[in-house]
C-alpha cells in the first residue's frame, strides 16, 4: 500500500555561512536555534532551526567542492531542498522507482539529522530537490 508522506519535515536553505545568514533567523524572526552540526559524508554544517512540527535546516558548505558549494556556486544562496517525512523509507523508493522518478539515492543514507534520508533528482519536481525522510511512527 502506498503511504502519503505525513508532513513536510524540513526545508534545507544553501548559505555561504551560517553565522551571517542567522542573524535574520535569529534577530528579526525571533527564532532559535537547535543545534549545528557537521556532517562531513555531505561536507556540510547544519544548523537546525525548528519551527512548528517542522525545521530550517541552514547548509553551509565545508569545502569547495562540497555538493553544497557546487549549488551556490551554480544558483546562489536560497532555497536547497524541501524534505518529507515517510513512514518506511525503504518501500517509498521502490515504489517510485517503479514509477519511473529518477533517484539520486537508490537506498537510504543517514542524514544529518540522524535518519534515513534519500534524495530524489530535482527533474521530478520542476526543479526542487526532494529529499524523503524518514521518521519513527508517532502515537496518537
Ligand atoms: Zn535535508
Amino acid at each position: 500500500m502506498n503511504q502519503l508522506p505525513t508532513s513536510v519535515n524540513h526545508i534545507g536553505i544553501a548559505v555561504r555561512s551560517i553565522n551571517k545568514a542567522l542573524s535574520f533567523y535569529e534577530q528579526n524572526l525571533h527564532l532559535k536555534v537547535e543545534k549545528i552540526v557537521e556532517v562531513p559524508t555531505q561536507k556540510v554544517r547544519v544548523a537546525f532551526i525548528p519551527i512548528g512540527d517542522c525545521k530550517l535546516e541552514l547548509l553551509e558548505p565545508l569545502t569547495e567542492d562540497s555538493p553544497v558549494a557546487k549549488f551556490i556556486e551554480k544558483r546562489g544562496e536560497g532555497l536547497h531542498h524541501i524534505a518529507y517525512s515517510v513512514v518506511n523509507i525503504e518501500k517509498r523508493l521502490e515504489q517510485l522507482q517503479n514509477e519511473g522518478i529518477k533517484l539520486i539515492n537508490e537506498k537510504p543514507v543517514i542524514g544529518a539529522g540522524g535518519h534515513p534520508i534519500a534524495f530524489l533528482h530535482p527533474s521530478n519536481a520542476s526543479g526542487v530537490l526532494t529529499e524523503l525522510c524518514e521518521e519513527p511512527e508517532k502515537d496518537d
